[in-house]
């Protein structure tokens, strides 16, 4: 398999920063996340604290970043990493297509709106997955239960339709559930527990009732940080690093809103340039 020598996860400005600097310093670099970057910044009316760009809006600030991918020929891969493991000398990043391989990481995922199920992070590999793509044919003629945080994740949604006997929706998102097959069942209830009994799955919800099944997909546009990378020190919702944007596991890096507040374009991407920069010593030196 061919090997990376960084993988960015995230294509905000941390990412796409980070992206820049690694191909500068001509490093074999794979960038994966949205192909428009981040909702982050095309949902902002205007931008008045990005250096060089007064009054910018941000759908104009995000495609001219897009086009300064461009110009340095850094493709963006569209998948979401499920899974980062560190196999000693290089890591391992699953994702909802390919598994991909490099030999340094740095995630810039940006912080994960709302809070997690409770008992979900838990049972991630037990009972609850955050890949439909990866794990549906565990539950081939089984039922399972999604807990779905954006309207882009009912692709996901029919996906599990075609292989599971019977799908649960709870769609926690604005908007009605559109087009999915007859076997999948909406529930407009507000997942708030996960556990295990036995052989099943329990979801419960903020409206007092529970719903029994064989496994459970929680399904968001972000993995949380200690999901992602088993060992990972976190705090809170962020991830731990260094001035060097370094993790407490050698050669994985971490930038951006995912490190801590404040949450603002320059600060993360001022970090993207930091942890590419690491990325490539550490390189050096192993
Ligand atoms: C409406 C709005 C207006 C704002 N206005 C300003 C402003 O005027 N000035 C300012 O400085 N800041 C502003 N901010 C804050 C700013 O948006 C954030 O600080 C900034 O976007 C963080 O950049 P980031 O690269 O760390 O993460 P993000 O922008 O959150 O990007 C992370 C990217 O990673 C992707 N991703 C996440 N998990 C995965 C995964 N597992 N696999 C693959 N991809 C993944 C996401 O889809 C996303 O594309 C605003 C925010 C909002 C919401």
């Amino acid at each position: 398999m061919e090997r990376y020598d960084i993988a960015i996860v995230g294509t905000g400005p941390a990412g796409v920063s980070a992206a820049i600097t690694a191909k500068i310093r001509n490093k074999k670099v794979l960038l994966i996340g949205d192909g428009d970057l981040t909702k982050k910044m095309r949902q902002a009316h205007e931008i008045n604290n990005y250096p060089g760009f007064p009054k910018v809006k941000g759908e104009d600030l995000a495609r001219a970043m897009s086009e300064h991918l461009k110009q340095m020929e850094i493709d963006i891969t569209e998948v979401k990493v499920v899974n980062i493991y560190a196999m000693g000398k290089y890591f391992s990043l699953q994702t909802t297509g390919d598994t991909f391989e490099a030999f340094s990481v740095i995630i810039a995922t940006g912080v994960m709106p709302g809070k997690m199920i409770e008992g979900e992070e838990a049972l991630v590999g037990s009972g609850v997955s955050y890949c439909a793509t990866c794990d549906a044919p565990l539950y081939k003629g089984k039922d399972v239960i999604v807990a779905a945080y954006g309207k882009e994740e009912e692709k996901e949604v029919a996906f599990l339709a075609e292989v599971a006997k019977e799908v649960i929706l709870f769609p926690v998102y604005n908007g009605e559930p559109e087009g999915l097959p007859s076997n999948v069942r909406v529930v407009k209830e507000v997942p708030s527990l996960i556990k295990r009994e036995g052989p099943k799955m329990v979801l419960s919800t903020s409206q007092g009732n529970t719903y029994e099944t064989d496994g459970i997909f929680v399904l968001r546009e972000s993995v949380s940080p200690g999901a992602l990378v088993p060992g990972l020190a976190t705090q809170g919702a962020h991830i731990e690093v260094d001035r060097q944007m370094k993790t407490n596991i050698k050669g994985l890096f971490a930038c951006g809103d995912i490190t801590g507040r404040p949450y603002q374009y320059i600060k993360s991407a001022g970090e993207g340039n930091v942890a590419a920069l690491s990325a490539v010593d550490y390189l050096a030196e192993n």
